[in-house]
Order: structure tokens, then sequence, then C-alpha cells
């Protein structure tokens, strides 16, 4: 016979009074308690879905009062809050988390972790290039389709693909840092007369369409993100001279990470009004999918089959862990990229969510998650190749297979190119379209509907990066439990509980003998 506690009873033992023979009770938890804890745990995750839903229905019930696009305005305001102060951490945010990431890293490790990261990025772009691809020629969303090109408003100066590709580079290495922080390099045209003799004696006068470097408006982040990444790096190299400037940027980006927290439980309710103040604006939604519908869906899908299939494949294939879970884990960040059609925006919650709720350390995460965002654009390079061919179909041009090839090539390249804000990827699709010969004019229509494609754009160009980093943890991991030797990789380790500069894990072992060092030697002259 067996007990009701487990216990086996056998013949010979004497009998249990009844008053005993009562079952043991396990502690299960009940239900009330569990979904407390679930909320308690989700309570953002939850609240950013909240507020969409609510953004959605308030968007819907205010669009009959036909506002004037000053009332629009001043409805959006709350949302327009939310981007600005996104937009505020973002400079300190990628600056600080890459100068302490980069010193805090061996070069080796830093090298190593920068390798497979961009690895991961290079391959998951082509696939997603080789999707947006694949599915606008099956879909054919620009064969018979209804539309007319506008007059052209808005459409970015077709640039040579050569000087696009020097901007790029030029850009890398800012020449002024200040105004890196606000300003980027760009190439303009000018056209120059010239007065040329022909053969017959006269004079012709012909035009030279002549570049010139001007500034524009817009953050120059490719440039800050590898100077800080480069002074990083320097002043590990300095040793303990370099100390207080590592320690500086600590506790700048510990701080900024504070403002982070504050900012993400306002962020709800931002997103509410951006939400509902794009619904209020929006134009007559069912002309845009009568007209151009076959060109969005393919985006959208293409972004959604990249996006909850392939990335967490990819995921799966190299953890044997649940893609799923960690999506979970990254939901408010998502809905907020969704929200603000911002990748750089999205930064400082995506490396919050990434560090909280999946896992990932704050040496992979903020080494990682601001270089993703400024160059890892998967959803760009989709909705790149999607209107490249899309604008091939609408010009009854057909694409020979050089020039897919060219597409892919160039639609990977000009997404790192792309700057993580709204429409950042329409204004580098001229590069495509020059490469392979296309009109530019026909840019008027992706833009048109760009409000829409970019928000599930954006979603994917930040869920690349955080399973970049995700996928980084684990390979970090794995090095760390089977060559616990291995100094370069098991360095990359977090540790939550750390609360004192010396526990601080962005401080490796060296920089802890010098502060030891350094207290020793304070106690010394104090005896
Ligand atoms: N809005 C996108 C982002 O911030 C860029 C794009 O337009 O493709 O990631």
């Amino acid at each position: 016979m067996k007990e009701c506690n487990g216990a086996a009873s056998s013949p010979g033992d004497p009998p249990v009074p009844p008053a005993l023979y009562r079952p043991k009770e396990e502690p299960t938890p009940g239900c009330r308690p569990r979904l407390a804890r679930f909320l308690r745990g989700n309570m953002l995750v939850l609240l950013t879905i909240l507020g969409v839903l609510l953004g959605a229905g308030l968007g819907m019930g205010v669009r009959p009062l036909a506002l004037s696009k000053a009332q629009i305005a001043s409805f959006s305001f709350p949302g327009e809050l939310l981007i600005r102060l996104l937009k505020m951490i973002i400079l300190p945010l990628v600056v600080c988390s890459l100068v302490s990431g980069a010193a805090s890293l061996q070069p080796s490790a830093l090298g190593k972790l920068g390798g497979w990261a961009m690895l991961f990025f290079l391959v998951t772009t082509l696939l997603a290039s080789g999707l947006g691809v694949c599915l606008a020629l099956l879909i054919k969303p620009g064969v018979g389709a209804q539309v007319s090109t506008g007059d052209g408003d808005g459409i970015p100066e077709a640039k040579e693909v050569v000087d696009s590709f020097l901007d790029l580079i030029r850009n890398i290495f800012p020449s002024n840092l200040v105004s890196a922080a606000f300003q980027s390099y760009s190439t303009s045209y000018r056209l120059e007369l010239r007065n040329a003799s022909d053969p017959a004696g006269g004079y012709n006068i012909t035009s030279d369409k002549v570049p010139y470097g001007q500034e524009v408006e817009g953050m120059n982040i490719l440039g800050l993100v590898v100077f800080a990444i480069v002074f990083g790096v320097a002043l590990r190299k300095l040793g303990e001279e370099g100390e207080i400037l590592i320690r500086f940027f600590n506790s700048f980006n510990e701080a900024t990470m504070v403002l982070v927290t504050w900012i993400m439980w306002y962020a709800p309710v931002g997103i509410m009004f951006l939400v509902a103040g794009k619904i209020v604006e929006m134009e007559d939604v069912i002309q845009l999918f009568s007209s151009l519908g076959k060109y969005i869906s393919c985006c959208i899908l293409g972004h959604f089959i990249h996006g909850f299939i392939v990335l967490p494949l990819i995921y799966f294939a190299f953890t044997r862990k649940n893609p799923y879970r960690f999506l979970w884990g990254i939901f408010s960040a998502l809905v907020t990229a969704f929200g603000t059609s911002s990748s750089s925006a999205t930064l400082p919650l995506m490396i919050k969510c990434v560090e909280e709720r999946n896992g990932v350390s704050k040496q992979i995460s903020r080494f990682i998650l601001p270089i993703g965002a400024t160059v890892n654009m998967d959803g760009a390079a989709l909705f790149q190749c999607v209107a490249a061919v899309f604008i091939a179909q609408l010009n009854s041009i057909s694409l020979d297979f050089v020039q897919i090839i060219t597409i892919l090539v160039t639609a990977t390249a000009s997404s790192v190119g792309a700057a993580g804000i709204p429409a950042g990827g329409v204004l580098t699709l001229a590069i495509i379209l020059e490469a392979v010969g296309l009109p530019t004019h026909d840019i008027s229509l992706i833009l048109a509907v760009d409000w829409l494609v970019d928000r599930t754009c954006t979603v994917l160009n930040v869920e690349g990066d955080a399973f970049g980093a995700g996928l980084l943890q684990v390979y970090s991991d794995r090095t760390a439990k089977k060559n616990p030797e291995d100094v370069d990789l098991t360095g990359v380790k977090v540790d939550s509980s750390a609360k004192t500069l010396e526990d601080d894990p962005l401080l490796e072992k060296d920089v802890k003998v010098f502060i030891d060092g350094a207290r020793s030697e304070e106690e010394e002259s104090k005896m």
C-alpha cells in the first residue's frame, strides 16, 4: 500500500493513526499568484500592446472628426514627445556603450565577437534580399498596377553609385566629431557650363555635372560608432592611465540606462498616440490598397516570413532554444519599432529588453546592438529588393540574371548606409535603381506607402540585431563552458548582482587589480 505522502508502507509497519493519515499537501502555486507573477513580469509588454490597441481604437474614433493638420499635430503631441525622448538618448547611449564595451573586451574577443556579428548580419541581410527578390518575382506586384507616378515631390536626388559608396566611407571617418552628432556628409551635383571649341573652329557650350560635398541634416551615426569603438580600444591600450576615462564612460552609460528605464514606462502612452495620430492622418487606405496593395502585401509578407520563420530558424538551429520565447522577451521593443519606424529610437529599449528579459550580457548587448542598429537592416534590404523589381515590372523592364544579382548585392550594401530613421531605406533605394538602370522617379510611389511598409521593415531591422546579440551570447557561453581558460570570451559574462564599481562586469580583471592596487596604496598611506 502506498501512503498519500508517497512513502511505501510494508505489512510489518505499525498502523498509522487516522489523524496522521492525511496526505501531505504540496504547496502548488494557485492560479492567482501565477497570474500575478505573469502580470508583474510582463507588465510593460502588456501595457505596450494595450497602447497599440487603444491607439487604434482612439484613431478610428477621432478619424471621422476630420481634424485639420494643426489639430492632428496637437493630437499626436504625446507620441512626438516619445520620439524626442528616445532621440535625445541615442547619442550618449551609442557613444558610451561602445566606448565602455570596446574598452572592457580583450582586443581578440572584440575581433571575434565583431567578426561573428558581421558575418551574421551579412548572411541574414543577403537572405532577406533574396527572399524579397523571390517574392517580388512570384507575386509580380508591378504587373497591372494602376498607378500614376505623381509629381516627384520628395524623391531623393539620384546619386552616382560610386559617390554613394564613397560617401558611406567618408562618413565612417567624420572630419568633425561635434558636427557628426547632427550632420552627415553627402555628395551633390551642380551643372557647370563650359566653352569647348569644336573641330570646325566654332565654340560649343557644354555642361558638366560636377560633384561637390556638403554636410546635410542627420546624425552621422556610422562615424560615431566607428570612432567610439576605436576610442574604446585605445583607452584599453593605455592601461592604468585610461581607467579614469573608462570608469567615466561606464557610469555615464549606466546613468543613461536608468533614463531609458524611465522612458520605457512612458512608451505605451507615446505609442498609443503615435498609432492614433497615424490612423487619423492616413489617406484613403482602401484606395491605397487597391492601387499598391500587391506591393504592400509583398513587402509585409516578406518581413513576416523573414521575421517569424527564417530568423527564428537560424536562432533555433544554433542554440536549440525557443526563438519565440526570445521574441516575447523583446516584444515591447518590437512594438516600439512599429510605432516609431526608427531603429535608432528603438535601440535604448532593445538594449534593456535583451539584457533584462533575454539574459544577454551587457558587454554583448551594448557592443553589438548599436552596431546592428546602424548597419544591419534586413527589413530595409528586403523591401528595397521588392521595390526595385516592382519598379522594373511597372516599366515593363525584364531583369536578367546579372541585374538580379546586382540588386541583391547593392540592396545588401545600401541597407548598411540606410539611416535608422523613418524612411531611411527609401533614401538609399536610388542607389539600387541607378545600379541597374531603372527610373528613379517611381520612388515617389514607394514613398507614398512607406509610412506603412516602414513599420514592419523597422520591426525586422531591430529583430535581426536582437537575434544577433542572442546568438553571440550563446556562443560566448559555450566557449566559456568548453574552454574556461579562454580569457577572451569568458570575460563576456553578466553579473547582475554587481553593485559596486569593482564588481562591475564591464571592468575586467586587470582593471580590478588596478582598483585593488590603488586601494591598498591608499590604505598604506593612511597607516
Ligand atoms: N525606418 C527604418 C529603420 O529605422 C529604416 C528604413 O527606412 O528602412 O530601421
